[in-house]
This record gives C-alpha cells, structure tokens and sequence, in this order.
C-alpha cells in the first residue's frame, strides 16, 4: 500500500495505473475504520484494478459545536486495518493540502439537504459535497463507494455527480452492523456502556416499522408515532428527528408508497446516531 500526502502524487499514481488501463475504485473515509468501511473497502477492491480510499476528516462539514476536534482519529490502526485489506492507495493528506489558505469554493445541493440531517447540521451537506467533489477530481476514479448508513449523503452526492457530469458510477453499500443490530459508527465509542446497550432501540424500532407496513399500514404519521414510543420507552435517547421520505427525492410522504427510507437521528448524551432502512412498497 502506498500512502499518497499531496495531490501531486496522488495524480501521478493515478495517471500511471490509467496509462495502464486499470479501473480505479475510490472509497471516502474519515478514519477511525470499521467494519462497514471494511465492507466498501472489499467490494471496491473487488469491483477494481485499483484501490483508493481517503482518509481525511474534514473540517469543513463539522459544525462550530460538533466534535471535529474530539472526532477518532487512531492513524496506526487504520494503515494497518487499510495495508491488511490490500488497499493501493490511501490518500492521507493534511488540512493545509486540502483547504489551502484562500480556498474560496463550496459546492451546494439545494433541496435534499434541508430537512433530516441537513435541517439540524446547517452547512454539512455543503462541506461534504465540496470534499467530495474535490476527492472525485483528485481521484478521478471509475467508481465511487458510499455506504447506505448515510442515505442523506448518498443521495446529495448521488445528485451532485449527476448534476456536475463528474465521469463516475456511484456505488451505494448496504450498512453493516453490530450483532445486536446497532449500525456500525466511528461514533459509537462515544457511547457509555448503558447508552450502547439501549442505541439498539434504532435498529428495532426500524425494524418494527417495516413490519407494520408490510402487513398494511401505510399512514406515516402512525408509523413515525409508534418508532417514537418504542425509543422513548426502551432508551434515554433524544429523537432529533423521525421521518418516512421518498428514498430519492428525499420528499416526506404522508401515505407510504413506491421506495421508501426510513430514517433516524438520535442523540444519546452528545453523541448523534442516525440509522435508516430503505424498502419498495
Ligand atoms: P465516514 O468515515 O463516517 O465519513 O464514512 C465513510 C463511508 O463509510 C460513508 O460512505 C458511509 O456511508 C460509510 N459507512 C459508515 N458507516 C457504515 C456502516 N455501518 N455500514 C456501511 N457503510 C458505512
């Protein structure tokens, strides 16, 4: 594996493998790997002749209250975990080489990033569409891996390579989790031993919710009612949101029908879960 540090670099080992005809896959990471990275990381060194991941938490797509500072950053872990996965590349690059002083572009998708988490992280969906964007040039790969965990994103940067022509195929992952159901997360070792044990009340409350559409419900009111007594009840979490969308436009639906997400966000403490389940009625 070799650890690239500047874009200079980057765009000669790329420009080598594409001299060479080789298929580059890209995975975007902030670090602290797990195994839902692991998941992206398998598929795109699966799918590729080249394996390129990041690891870059970016600044730009924390607000001024959240935890950038305090955000995982365990680097020896992730060479290892990332070398063990036999990844080609990782692009390691400092915050100067990304954002150089008198950086003054931001990419902004209107629309799917205003309401869920767009509607409590104002100005996320803008720093996560710009490092985004910026990766995709450096990278310039065939294909890009996101994780279903983050639909939101997905979504916005689904929308984002449509919008802008940026020459890639977007792959989205399904999302990996703990056996007791909790999504996989860089976050969770935030969580004290209670909070882990009742964050499984996502994932069942989701789960929940799906049977009751499946066997005839279709009012999402219900549906979004029932998840926030079974939260409530089984957990000391605050419900940041609960809401039924449609899976593309990210529109909230009244009556469930066609593809469905559901999605979550949780605050247990300080520490933000978000968690969803996406499903064809
Ligand atoms: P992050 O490092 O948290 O920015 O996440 C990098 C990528 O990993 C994103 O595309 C996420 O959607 C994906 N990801 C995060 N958690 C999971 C998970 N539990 N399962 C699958 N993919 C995930």
């Amino acid at each position: 594996m070799r650890i690239v540090r500047t874009v200079k670099s980057l765009r000669a080992c790329i420009k080598k493998a594409k001299s060479r005809h080789q298929t580059v896959g890209f995975v975007p990471t902030m670090g602290a790997l797990h195994d839902g990275h692991l998941s992206l990381i398998r598929r795109c060194r699966k799918e590729n002749d080249l394996a390129v991941i990041s690891l870059f938490v970016n600044p730009k797509q924390f607000g001024p209250q959240e935890d950038f500072a305090a955000y995982p950053r365990p680097e020896k872990k992730d060479k290892l975990l990332a070398k063990k996965e036999k990844i080609d590349i990782m692009f390691y690059p400092s915050g100067k080489e990304m954002y150089p002083s008198g950086f003054l572009t931001t990419i902004e998708v209107e629309r799917l990033t205003e309401h869920l988490c767009g509607a409590a992280r104002p100005g996320h969906f803008r720093g996560v569409a710009t490092v985004v964007g910026k990766l995709l040039n450096m990278v310039a790969p065939d294909r890009l891996y996101l994780g279903q965990k983050y639909a939101q994103q997905a979504a916005v940067i689904t929308q984002m390579v449509k919008d802008l022509n940026f020459p890639v195929t977007v792959k989205v992952c399904p999302t990996v989790r703990e056996p007791d159901g909790l999504a996989m997360s860089s976050r969770n070792v935030y969580l004290s031993a209670r909070q882990r044990q009742e964050a499984a009340v996502l994932f069942r409350s989701l789960q929940q919710a799906k049977k009751e559409i499946l066997s005839g419900e279709r009012r999402a009111s219900h549906v979004v009612r029932r998840m926030r007594q079974t939260i409530k009840t089984h957990s000391s979490g605050t419900i940041d949101y609960i809401a039924c969308v449609n899976a593309d436009s990210l529109i909230p639906l009244e009556q469930l029908t066609g593809d469905v997400l559901i999605a979550l966000a949780v605050k247990f403490g300080r520490t933000r879960l978000i968690d969803n389940i996406c499903f064809h009625l």
